[in-house]
């Protein structure tokens, strides 16, 4: 995915993170854990981290870094249990990246408690108040360790009381993995706004944030985890309870967009398969006469092609990425910006040369790099850039635990398009509509859309007023 030009904050809507379980294998649950957590990356590159537990007792490996910066051979090695979850972790701007690492474990009545966690609660001020008043003490500012904090504090119930007592004291977006030293247990938050999926590998069950995990092991997929519901795995089995009266389904409509990964299906429906069909639509409703459509690598890639079938016209690579640049290159100088878009991404002169081009990508944040692109096509000659996004403007932040930029730096939330087409110096610029997104998923309600609408499925955070958001 190419997220934007080097040395700045990341030009796209940014994943909080991804999650993975594993119950009862005779294999080696961290090595297992290691390779899912390897194919969940794309949702976060700043940490990663095992927990297992054999039964007895836990133990915990955790780190800044890509997961194969974070484990080595003998690492994984030594995380010998039987049950063992795992985490990957985007920060998000201004979080102390070292100290927000998961899985968290603590102590608790009953054992040792490990928890890890994709999304944001939007009450988690009030809740850290309400429990500090009450003499918790807390090291890290993340949601994780609220979660953990209100398990532990009903430790005298059972594990099922004390989950649903805690859930309903929490509000906003969360896929959890908890494990006890007995216990996987799965949460998805009554919205369904994060994805968790179940399945089955040999007589072990799995958990994860998509079901590319699964395919990577080789694993079952079941089903998706319900909207509130609670699946606790253990020696009996599997059993599960929703924790939550039912509301309107709200899933983020981004992990079609952007997040998740083309080979995984969320909810019924696969992403490439959406992602292709936002591209088709996108040319029934925003036709151009070009000579090629080429995609904004990766990003644009599937809508690229879905939007080249819809026109019948040529898709090729007319970008060039640069798959290479790691976390530990030297960000260029503000005055060498120019070098650091192309060290990155590149155009095909060759393709490009002469010719009128479509230019697909998935959506525009703050509209940096894709001015940046434009200006690159032009300058390898191409007689026409006409922008094409396979989705509706961002106009609004999100308060559920992705990584956007405030309303202010929200090209969409300022400028009409036409407005973002001057700016990015493209020929004509198209966004796909939002009932046209709706027929590409095939469905039209159960999403979330809050950024595309400012409308909020989800209770925002207590004094958060629109369009100012903490970042
Ligand atoms: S506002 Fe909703 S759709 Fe947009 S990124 Fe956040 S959760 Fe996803």
């Amino acid at each position: 995915m190419f997220n934007g030009i080097l040395g700045c904050k990341p030009d796209k809507m940014e994943e909080a993170c991804g999650v993975f379980g594993i119950y009862g294998s005779d294999e080696d649950v961290a090595r297992l854990t290691y390779y899912a957590l390897y194919a969940l990356q794309h949702r976060g590159q700043e940490c990663a981290g095992i927990a297992v537990s054999d039964g007895k007792g836990m133990k915990l490996h955790k780190g800044q870094g890509l997961v194969s910066e974070v484990f080595t051979d003998n690492m994984v090695a030594s995380l010998t249990g039987k049950i063992a979850i795992g985490h990957v972790l985007y920060s998000t701007m201004g979080t102390n990246v070292a100290l927000s690492a998961e899985p968290l474990i603590c102590s608790y009545l009953n054992g040792s408690l490990a928890l890890a966690h994709n999304g944001s609660l939007t009450n988690a001020k009030k809740l850290k108040e309400k429990l500090a008043a009450q003499g918790a003490v807390f090291q890290a500012s993340i949601d994780a360790e609220l979660i953990v904090n209100l398990i532990a504090r009903n430790g005298q119930e059972s594990m099922e009381k004390a989950l649903q007592k805690a859930m309903q004291e929490i509000k906003g977006s969360y896929a959890l993995v908890i494990m006890t030293e007995e216990q996987l247990i799965g949460v998805r938050d009554p919205f369904g706004n994060r994805p968790l999926c179940l399945g089955k590998l040999d007589n072990s069950y799995v958990l994860a944030s998509e079901s590319c995990a699964f395919d990577v092991l080789g694993a079952e997929f079941i089903r998706d985890v319900a909207p509130g519901e609670i699946v606790i795995i253990d020696q009996e089995g599997l059993h599960s309870f929703n924790f939550s009266n039912p509301v309107e389904r709200a899933l983020c409509v981004f992990e079609f967009v952007y997040f998740a990964r083309p080979d995984s299906t969320i909810d019924g429906i696969n992403v490439m398969e959406a992602r292709r069909a936002m591209g088709r639509q996108l040319a029934k409703e925003k036709p151009v006469d070009v000579d090629i459509v080429i995609p904004v690598p990766d990003s644009g890639i599937a809508g690229a092609l879905g939007y080249a079938e819809g026109i019948n016209c040529v898709f090729d690579m007319g970008l060039m990425k640069n798959r290479y640049i790691g976390r530990t290159f030297i960000r260029p100088a503000q005055s060498e910006r120019d070098l650091g878009v192309r060290l990155k991404i590149n155009p095909v002169t060759k393709l490009v040369k002469g010719k009128r081009v479509g230019i697909v990508d998935d959506s525009i944040v703050r509209g940096t790099t894709s001015k940046k692109i434009v200006q690159m096509l032009r300058n390898s000659g191409a007689q026409e850039v006409h922008m094409l996004i396979t989705s509706p403007p961002v106009i609004a932040p999100c308060y559920y635990g992705i990584d956007t930029s405030e309303r202010s730096q929200l090209i969409a939330g300022q400028k009409s398009p036409e407005e973002i087409r001057k700016h990015i110096g493209a020929d004509t610029l198209s966004y796909l509509s939002m009932e046209g997104m709706y027929r590409a998923l095939g469905q039209d309600s159960g999403f979330c859309i809050a950024c595309l609408s400012a409308k909020y499925p989800i209770e925002i955070p207590t004094g958060e007023k629109l369009g100012k958001k903490e970042v």
